[in-house]
C-alpha cells in the first residue's frame, strides 16, 4: 500500500505536497520522496524515512516549482530501498523528463518487465512504479505516441491496480485503472489543482471542491486547468463491476477519509453493528484494538448497550503492526504499542473488537496481554471475514502458509490467539454493510480474484 499526493498551480507546490503526503502517512512510513518542475527541469528528493523527518522546511525550500507529485510507501513489490521507492525520476538524452508516482501493484510486472527489456529499456528498481513510467514513457518518446493514448495502452496491458501520477515539465497526468482498485481524489482550490490517494489529504488544504477521480478515468492537470478523459472502463476490464478493495475500508484508510462514494466511519461503525447483531455472548465492556477499530468497537457498544472502554492504549510513536516490513521488527512493535489499563481490566469480562486477523500472533499478544492485567475473559470479535488468500493488488497480506485462517479453522484460531470466544463476519454481511457491494473485491477473504493473470 502506498499514499500518492500531486499538486499543479500558484503557490509553492512542493510544501503543499509534503503537507498533503503528511496526512497519508498511514498508508506507508518505508519512504517518502517528491518530485517538483519549474518548467524547465524536474528535481527529486526521496529518502526511507517519515515526511516529518524528510521534508522539514528548509529541505522543501530545495524544492522548487509550480508542480509537483509525491509519494508514500510501503514496500509491496521489491525491497524497501531508496531505489526502490517512489517517484521515479526518468531520464532522457536532455536529463530529467519525467517523473511517476504509483499506489498498487502490477500482477503481469514479470512478464512485462522482459517485453520491455527485450525492447531495449532499462530498469533501476524492481518497482512496479518504475515499470509503468517507463512503459509509458518509452510509448511516447520512442513510439511517438500522444501520453493520452499510451495511457490507455497502459490500460489494456498492465493488469493490477494503478492510481497513478505522470509528471513532465508542465503538467501532471493522474489516471486509475479500469478495475479502481485504490481511491483516488481529485480537488480543486482557488489556486491550484491537487490529486490525493484519500480525501484527508483534501481536508488538511481546506479543499471542499473535491471528487473521486472514477476507475479508467485520466486527468490531464496544468497550470490552467483540467482536461479529463474517460477511458471505457467496462471493455478493458471485460466485466461490469470495479472491484474497489474492501479491505481499504475495514483497515486501511483513515476513518475521516470519504472513498468508493461513502464515508469510511460510517461504514466502520455500521460494521460493529453487525457484528453485535449476532452476538450475545455477556460482557462487563467493550474494548477496541485502537486505532482502527475504534469505530467498529463503538458500533458494536452502542448496538448492545455494553460500555465502550478504551483499555488499551496505543503508543503513537511506533508504525502500524500490519505495514512493518519484517516479523522481528513486527514482534517488537506489539510490544511497545500497546499498554492496557491494569486496574480497569481486573475481574471483567472483555469483548476485544479488532479489523482482522492476518497472522495470529498479534491478537495472541494482545489477549494476553489484557488476561495479565486480570481480565476474567476476553471474547475476540473480528469486524471482517477470515483473511484467507493473499492480496495480489497493492496490500501486503502474507503468503498462504502465513494466514492463520488459511490453515485453521475458526476455533482452532481461537484456541491459539487463547480467547474464550472468537466470532467473524461473513462475506456477505459485509456486503451488507458496503454501498455497490458487487464493486469491490473480496479476493483475500473469498479467493475470487478479480484478476486472474498470474507472474
Ligand atoms: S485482495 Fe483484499 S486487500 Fe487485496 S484488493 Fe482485494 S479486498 Fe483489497
Amino acid at each position: 500500500m502506498c499514499g500518492i499526493f500531486g499538486y499543479i498551480g500558484k503557490g509553492e507546490a512542493s510544501k503543499i505536497t509534503a503537507m498533503g503526503l503528511f496526512m497519508l502517512q498511514h498508508r506507508g512510513q518505508e519512504s517518502c520522496g517528491i518530485a517538483v518542475s519549474n518548467g524547465k527541469k524536474i528535481k527529486l528528493i526521496k529518502e526511507l524515512g517519515y515526511v516529518k523527518e524528510v521534508f522539514y522546511e528548509e529541505r522543501v525550500d530545495e524544492l522548487d516549482g509550480f508542480a509537483a507529485i509525491g509519494h508514500v510507501r510501503y514496500p509491496t513489490r521489491g525491497k524497501p530501498t531508496i531505489e526502490n521507492s517512489q517517484p521515479h525520476l526518468i531520464e532522457t538524452l536532455s536529463g530529467p523528463a519525467y517523473a511517476f508516482a504509483s499506489n498498487g501493484d502490477v500482477v503481469n510486472y514479470k512478464m512485462l518487465r522482459e517485453k520491455y527489456e527485450g525492447k531495449g529499456v532499462f530498469f533501476h528498481s524492481d518497482n512496479d512504479g518504475e515499470l509503468i513510467g517507463r512503459m509509458l514513457v518509452y510509448k511516447v518518446e520512442r513510439e511517438n505516441k500522444s501520453t493520452e493514448d499510451a495511457v490507455e495502452e497502459i490500460m489494456e496491458e498492465v493488469k493490477g491496480a494503478f492510481s497513478a501520477l505522470f509528471m513532465t515539465k508542465d503538467r501532471i497526468y493522474a489516471f486509475r485503472d479500469p478495475f479502481g482498485f485504490r481511491p483516488m481524489i481529485f480537488g480543486k482550490t482557488e489556486d491550484g489543482l491537487a490529486i490525493a490517494s484519500e480525501s484527508v489529504a483534501m481536508d488538511i488544504l481546506r479543499i471542499k471542491n473535491w471528487r473521486e477521480v472514477e476507475p479508467a478515468e485520466l486527468l490531464i492537470l496544468t497550470k490552467n486547468g483540467a482536461r479529463d478523459v474517460k477511458f471505457n472502463g467496462e471493455k478493458l476490464r471485460k466485466r461490469k463491476e470495479t472491484a474497489h478493495c474492501s479491505f481499504e475500508i475495514i483497515y486501511f484508510a483513515r476513518p475521516d477519509s470519504y472513498q468508493y462514494h461513502q464515508f469510511v466511519h460510517d461504514k466502520r461503525v455500521l460494521l460493529g453493528e453487525k457484528l453485535a447483531e449476532k452476538d450475545n455472548v455477556e460482557a462487563d465492556a467493550v474494548v477496541p484494538v485502537p486505532d482502527s477499530s475504534n469505530f467498529m468497537a463503538l458500533g458494536y457498544s452502542r448496538k448492545r448497550r455494553i460500555p465502550l472502554c478504551f483499555g488499551l492504549i496505543r503508543s503513537h510513536y511506533i508504525g502500524r503492526t500490519f505495514i512493518t516490513p519484517s516479523q522481528s521488527v513486527r514482534d517488537e512493535s506489539v510490544r511497545q504499542k500497546f499498554n492496557p489499563l491494569y486496574r480497569f481490566f481486573h475481574e471483567k469480562r472483555i469483548i476485544l473488537v479488532d479489523d482482522s486477523i492476518v497472522r495470529g500472533t498479534t491478537i495472541r499478544k494482545i489477549v494476553r496481554m489484557i488476561k495479565g492485567a486480570g481480565a476474567k475473559e476476553v471474547h475476540v470479535r473480528i469486524a471482517s471475514p477470515p483473511v484467507k488468500f493473499p492480496c495480489r493488488y497493492g496490500i501486503d497480506t502474507p503468503t498462504f502458509e502465513e494466514l492463520i485462517a488459511n490453515r485453521m479453522t475458526v476455533e482452532e484460531i481461537r484456541k491459539f490467539i487463547e480467547a474464550d470466544s472468537l466470532l467473524y463476519l461473513t462475506v456477505d454481511e459485509l456486503k451488507e454493510v458496503l454501498d455497490s457491494p458487487q464493486d469491490f473485491c473480496y479476493a483475500c477473504f473469498n479467493g475470487e480474484y478479480p484478476i486472474l493473470e498470474k507472474e
